[in-house]
C-alpha cells in the first residue's frame, strides 16, 4: 500500500466515487463525512495526505485545515471547492493548503493531485545536505526551514517551492515551470498559485527571505545581499 488517503466529504456520491479512485491507485482510503471526525482520523491514522471539502458540517474545511497547522501537523492538504468564494477563502487566509481542486472536478485529477503531493513529500534520499542561502537553511531530510537558526512553518508545497528555488540559486523559473516541477502536473490551475505560495514564503521569512521577482519572467532564489 502506498499510504492511506483521508477523504473528508460529506456527500456520499462523491467520496464513493473518489474512493473508488483512489484505492485503485493502490492507497488505502478512510472517508470522514465532517470536520470533527476528520480532525480525529488525521490526528490517529497519520495519512499521507487529505482531500478536505470546503464545505462541511458544523466545522468547515477551513477550520479543519487550521486547527491542524496549528498543532504542528504538515500532512499535503488537498482542498476541494464548490465555488469561487471558497477559492478565495482557501487561497487568501494563509491557511496552509497544499492545493486545490474546484467542483465539479474529475476523480481523475484529484488522483493525479494526490499522488503529486504524496510524491512531493518522499522524493528526498537520506543523505541529501541542507540547503542554505543568506539565513536561510532547508534541510531536505526533516523538511524543517530555519531562519537565523529559528525553525520556520512552511507547508508541505511552501517548502517544496522554496527548496526549489534553492537547489539552483540564480536561475530563473517562470510561473509555469514551477508548477509543472514543483506541483508536477500542467497549469490548469493557473499561476496565481506559484504566486500566493511565493507570498505566503516572503511573508514567513520576512526580510531575510530569499525568493526575487524577475519582472516578465518569474522567481529566482539568491543571497539577500547578490543584486
Ligand atoms: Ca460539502
Amino acid at each position: 500500500m502506498r499510504g492511506l488517503i483521508l477523504v473528508v466529504e460529506d456527500e456520499r456520491a462523491i467520496s464513493d466515487l473518489l474512493r473508488l479512485y483512489i484505492s485503485r491507485e493502490g492507497f488505502g482510503v478512510h472517508v470522514a463525512t465532517d470536520g470533527l471526525s476528520a480532525l480525529s482520523a488525521a490526528r490517529t491514522m497519520h495519512p499521507a495526505a487529505i482531500v478536505l471539502d470546503v464545505g462541511l458540517p458544523a466545522m468547515d474545511g477551513t477550520e479543519v485545515c487550521r486547527a491542524l497547522r496549528a498543532e504542528g501537523n504538515w500532512v499535503p492538504i488537498l482542498f476541494c471547492t464548490a465555488r469561487d468564494d471558497e477559492v478565495d477563502r482557501v487561497l487568501g487566509l494563509e491557511l496552509g493548503a497544499d492545493d486545490y481542486i474546484t467542483k465539479p472536478f474529475s476523480p481523475r485529477e484529484v488522483v493525479a493531485r494526490i499522488k503529486s503531493v504524496v510524491r512531493r513529500a518522499s522524493l528526498v534520499t537520506a543523505d541529501e545536505k541542507p540547503l542554505e542561502l543568506g539565513e536561510v537553511t532547508v534541510d531536505l531530510v526533516t523538511r524543517r526551514v530555519t531562519l537565523g537558526g529559528e525553525p520556520v512553518a512552511l507547508t508541505a508545497t511552501e517548502f517544496d517551492l522554496l527548496a526549489h528555488l534553492m537547489r539552483h540559486p540564480g536561475r530563473v523559473y517562470s510561473r509555469e515551470q514551477l508548477l509543472s516541477e514543483v506541483w508536477g502536473y500542467a497549469a490548469v490551475v493557473g499561476t496565481r498559485t506559484v504566486d500566493v505560495h511565493v507570498a505566503q514564503v516572503r511573508g514567513k521569512l520576512g526580510d531575510r527571505n530569499p525568493i526575487r521577482t524577475v519582472r516578465g519572467v518569474g522567481y529566482s532564489a539568491e543571497a539577500p545581499d547578490a543584486s
